[in-house]
């Protein structure tokens, strides 16, 4: 932390990228490290870069940059594990690069790592690195909003594995500075119409094979229920918690990729997204079909998984 603080002081020009189809906790730990940054050292030029997620675009927009601008200056990229799920692959481009992440490490990309997967949110790193260092560092509110929104975000609302003591201190610091829970809270939970419409057909149309369940989420139902990719791929936490199914899956079809949202309460699911071109958390991975062919393979290692993890039990 102290070697990426110095790489900061450094660098005039610091560019913040995360990952391809950004979540909240990507956009918490790019906006709430800018805010730290730009608070701190008002005269260094800061922008964060990538995709973008309509979801949390209350937190920032992002910044359109040119080549140009990466011409000695510093890459940060958070909350990616691999260095081809960076979205805007001119991270590369940069004079040096950090990684700053919480996930199981599958490539050591970067010149300088920070990799901790104790922390349930890269959010929680950022807001632990201001912490550290916080004789220093500034963090305004807005900084602090994005970091909240991270926290929160990753760890359900305070409800998944990894959330600790230290978790709660961090997110009362960021209450501290002025964060409204509820204003926070108000964001997140708005639901369209048609949001709701797509719950009803998860609900009604998931298969279940043994001791897993997964929705299929093809083309035609995104734009039948005229939902964005994203809005689609939330669908995943719906059918966790069945009694009996202790891993699920959405599974969701992308224009010429079809992704994997995986989850478990039971088994670790890491290594098997390994095998499927993927990777993430031992409770929550992502990986990739090549066809629809290959679904029955896919269900069949899980199942496999599920038993081997029973006998174990
Ligand atoms: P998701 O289902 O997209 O929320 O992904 C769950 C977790 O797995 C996240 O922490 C991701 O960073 C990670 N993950 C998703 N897809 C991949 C992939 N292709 N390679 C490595 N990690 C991934």
């Amino acid at each position: 932390m102290q070697r990426i603080l110095n790489k900061i002081k450094q660098y005039d020009t610091i560019i913040i990228h995360g990952h391809k189809r950004p979540d909240g906790d990507c956009y918490g730990a790019q906006f709430g490290l800018k805010n730290i940054i730009t608070s701190s050292f008002p005269t260094k030029k800061v922008y964060v870069v990538g995709e973008t997620s309509e979801f949390v675009d209350f937190i920032g927009k992002m910044d359109v940059i040119t080549d140009d601008t990466y011409q000695g200056a510093l890459s940060i990229v958070v909350d990616t594990a691999v260095s081809d799920r960076i979205s805007d692959p001119r991270y590369a481009l940069g004079q040096e690069i950090i990684k700053i992440d919480h996930h199981i490490p599958i490539d050591n990309y970067g010149d300088l790592r920070w990799v901790d997967t104790t922390f349930p949110s890269c959010a929680q790193m950022i807001t632990y690195f201001y912490y550290k260092f916080r004789k220093e560092l500034k963090l305004t509110l807005e900084g602090a909003n994005a970091l909240y929104t991270g926290i929160v975000t990753d760890t359900g609302r305070f409800r998944f594995r990894g959330v600790s003591k230290l978790t709660h201190q961090l997110a009362g610091l960021l209450i501290e500075k002025g964060v409204d829970v509820e204003y926070i809270d108000g964001e997140l939970s708005q639901e369209s119409l048609e949001m709701i419409a797509l719950k009803g057909y998860v609900y009604s149309n998931f298969v279940t094979a043994d001791g897993f369940v997964y929705i299929k989420m093809t083309r035609d139902v995104i734009e039948k229920y005229n939902v964005t990719d994203e809005q689609a791929a939330s669908m995943v936490g719906l059918i966790g918690g069945i009694a009996g199914y202790p891993v699920w899956a959405l599974i969701i079809e992308y224009p010429g990729e079809i992704r994997i949202r995986l989850r478990s309460s039971g088994p670790t699911i890491d290594k098997l997204a390994n095998k499927y071109g993927g990777g993430g958390h031992a409770k929550a991975s992502g990986c990739k079909l090549n066809n629809w062919e290959e679904l029955p393979q896919f269900v069949s290692d899980i199942e496999q998984l599920i038993k081997v993890y029973k006998e174990e039990a």
